[in-house]
């Protein structure tokens, strides 16, 4: 079982602001604070951090990797778990419930094919044409989105059609690649699973991106010209490189319309429940 819970939520501040406003009023120079405060809040840009530089330099101080690597993890010392969404579109919940999430190996996308074709290409087939596919930098890895509704509204394509690897089986043969699409869309359920990701299976760059957004995020609310929640970019995601056991799946849904990247017209999914669901009640 898990240990006590501090859980980052990205877009709902109150489960972060009061621990990272402490660790920047605690690091950050005075002089630097004041500046900041000043800045407009649509003039911090938390993929260089430039105006944290400036900040540092308006107090005579300087923004290194020194003082980059500390905030970095000040921040992350706050918190155990990272709240985030992961989109697929299973056959079946049995796995998931016993494995929670597995990374993706060229034995798992092989099975995934053949019951996608419900057993009509021999498995022996599929495992060769997974060994030599071009899985680049799928392979091992789990992905997630920080926020549901932008896994939906922009990352539909998992919902909709399951994993996209499977696309990368079927380069010399475009009809099992369109077949491959449209049998997704008939079979298995769209699933939106939120998981507490432990931070430290994040890898630096994802780290340092995640608190970088987070002090950025606290600063221009801060700012006598703010940037609101609402206009916040919603659009983020990180993988890790290993399995998220079931211990770690909070809870998970089924959306019932789906933005479908490659139509104009949404998906409507009618399965809006399983038997997980509907019996364990996982849903919240
Ligand atoms: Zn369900």
């Amino acid at each position: 079982m898990l240990g006590p819970k501090s859980t980052v939520e990205l877009f709902r501040p109150a489960s972060w602001r009061l621990k990272v406003g402490a660790v920047i009023r605690d690091i950050v120079p005075r002089r630097a604070r004041v500046y900041l405060k000043d800045l407009p809040g649509e003039e911090m840009y938390n993929d260089t951090m430039k105006y944290m530089e400036e900040a540092y330099m308006h107090a005579g101080e300087y923004f290194g990797s020194k003082a980059r690597e500390n905030l970095i993890e000040s921040v992350l010392s706050q918190f155990t778990y990272f709240r985030a969404f992961h989109g697929c579109r299973p056959f079946s919940f049995e796995s998931y419930k016993r494995d929670g999430l597995v990374v993706l190996t060229r034995q798992r996308l092989a099975n995934i094919a053949f019951e996608l074709f419900d057993k009509t290409i021999p498995l022996n087939e599929l495992q060769q044409l997974a060994e030599v596919a071009d899985l680049q930098t799928r392979l091992g890895n789990l992905y997630f989105c920080a926020n549901a509704e932008a896994l939906i509204s922009r990352c539909g394509y998992y919902l909709i059609y399951g994993s996209e690897a499977l696309n990368c089986l079927w380069k010399d043969c475009l009809s099992r690649f369109h077949e491959s699409q449209s049998r997704h869309r008939e079979k298995g359920t769209p699933t939106v699973f939120a998981c507490d990701v432990p931070l430290e299976w994040l890898q630096e760059g994802y780290r340092s991106g995640l608190v970088n957004k987070m002090v950025t995020h606290h600063l221009q609310l801060n700012s006598k010209w703010p940037v609101p929640l609402e206009e916040w970019n919603r659009n983020w995601g990180f993988c890790i490189p290993r399995d998220l056991p079931a211990d770690y799946i909070r809870n998970h849904f089924h959306p019932a319309i789906i933005r479908d990247p490659l139509s104009s017209v949404s998906y409507t999914n009618l399965k809006t429940t399983c038997g997980w669901c509907a019996h364990e009640g996982t849903t919240g």
